[in-house]
């Protein structure tokens, strides 16, 4: 019976704990695509650790990897040491690259987190230039650090929390939906370049000179949101032109989940620098910054951390990584990521209350609306937070864990492991429909 784990859990917990509210199941054992708590029921993972699990959970090819590292006499830890296996899992980042960026490439470790990673690249991005203030992007998420957090959307915890890094500007995201330019589209697009050159060349903006400018090429947490390919390379052009560091957070989006190895390649630009972690450590925890050599010049002990040398993370972050050039799976994302779209649009023709179905590969996002209520300024309904909630638990009674996201919440999220089948694929979208049909 797991009443009494969630009762005692319930207790014992502190009050930001946040998935155990909304998924109240103890989970005891994974394969794949699944999960199956201690009453025995089984669940398909559309979460996977936030889009951590690429290859879903105890991939034999990254348990191999893990067990071979354990019986090995390995050095456990190594703060930032060389050993055969970080030797390797530097190697495979590299060729995990696209070669002109691979060329003249960098890579920094990090504390083992995703935050870590975008710390780190902020203060490269300083040290380089010398300069301080930061260009983020409205529907951020980079992390829950004081510095990340600064350069994030989510606003209550934020606004909780009182003075952040000062000199950051939030900038409009193009967001096709819920446009800030009320227009939506490429003109959209044209709109947003210029709002940003204009801001960089007026003084009176007060931020006519950045250090950085840091995005995710589809934001994740803030709603599932792909930036326009036209868009990126209209960034790249100016903050090159003008010396801004380009940080692209690829932490959620990158390692092949949007239908390419990083989602900047779908733009077909190079970033300045780039943090990852999540799947890089096939579900144990790694984080690394990787950035153009010219921007190497800080000094030993300028970014630092602990564990660093997480040996077994990057065995298994290794194979992982190895497993997905073989086996082609950012095509496979590709693939599934158009199955399952297909699948969300027919879901929207049926059901009134799916207002915009969205996404990249298998990242993919449904807001849910409210026809009744009030549209704006581009005639789209209001959000329905409570309704994405009902719809999350209807899909959990049926054995789908997904998790909700965007401004309000009220976006559902999608992010299985990348080698979900066709048939598994169908299955749930078999839940999503008998959940929306239930609400
Ligand atoms: N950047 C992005 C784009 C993320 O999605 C996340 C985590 N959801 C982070 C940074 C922060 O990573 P971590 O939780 O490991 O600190």
């Amino acid at each position: 019976d797991s009443t009494p784990v969630l009762d005692r859990q319930s207790r014992q917990e502190s009050n930001a704990r946040s998935y155990p509210r909304r998924i109240p199941l103890v989970l005891e054992r994974a394969s794949g695509i699944y999960v199956q708590d201690s009453r025995g029921q089984v669940f398909i993972d559309c979460l996977a650790g936030a889009g951590t699990l690429a290859l879903g959970h105890n991939h034999p090819v990254v348990m191999e990897a893990i067990h071979a590292a354990m019986s090995s006499n390995l050095p456990m830890h190594t703060l930032d040491l060389t050993t055969p296996v970080k030797d390797a899992f530097v190697q495979e980042i590299f060729d995990s690259l696209p070669p002109a960026f691979a060329r003249q490439a960098r890579i920094q470790f990090c504390g083992p987190t995703g935050a870590d990673a975008v710390e780190a690249s902020l203060k490269l991005a300083r040290t380089t230039s010398g300069r301080q203030n930061v260009l983020a992007f409205q529907g951020a998420y980079h992390g829950m650090t004081l510095g990340t957090m600064s350069i994030s959307g989510n606003l209550g915890p934020k606004n909780a929390l009182g003075s952040l890094l000062s000199g950051v500007q939030m900038l409009p995201y193009p967001h096709n939906y819920r446009c800030p330019f009320g227009t939506g589209g490429e003109q959209a697009i044209d709109l947003n370049l210029r709002y940003i050159e204009q801001l960089l060349s007026d003084p009176e903006s007060g931020i006519t000179a950045p250090s950085a400018m840091i995005l995710e090429p589809v934001q994740g947490e803030g709603g599932v949101i792909a930036a326009p390919d036209r868009w990126l390379q209209g960034l790249r052009r100016i903050t090159q032109e003008r010396g801004i560091a380009l940080i692209v957070d690829e932490i959620q989006c990158g390692i092949a989940r949007t239908g390419k190895m990083f989602a900047f390649e779908h733009a077909d630009i190079i970033p300045d620098i780039m943090p990852l972690s999540k799947a890089i450590g096939g579900g144990l925890p790694l984080a690394v910054v990787v950035y153009r050599e010219e921007l190497d010049v800080w000094q030993p002990g300028a970014h630092a951390g602990t564990f660093r040398g997480n040996q077994l993370a990057m065995a298994a972050g290794t194979a992982t990584l190895r497993y997905l050039k073989q086996h082609a799976v950012a095509d496979h994302a590709h693939q599934m990521g158009e199955r399952l779209r297909a699948h969300l649009l027919k879901l929207q023709s049926a059901f009134g209350w799916i207002g915009d179905v969205r996404g990249r590969g298998l990242m993919l996002g449904m807001e849910i609306v409210d026809r009744d209520g009030e549209p704006d300024g581009q005639g789209h309904p209001p959000v329905h937070t409570a309704r994405a909630k009902q719809f999350q638990q209807a899909c959990l009674q049926r054995g789908l864990i997904l998790e909700l996201g965007g401004r309000h919440g009220a976006t559902v999220r999608l992010l299985p492991p990348l080698i979900i089948t066709d048939a598994e694929i169908d299955f749930v979208a078999t839940i999503l429909f008998a959940a929306a049909a239930a609400i």
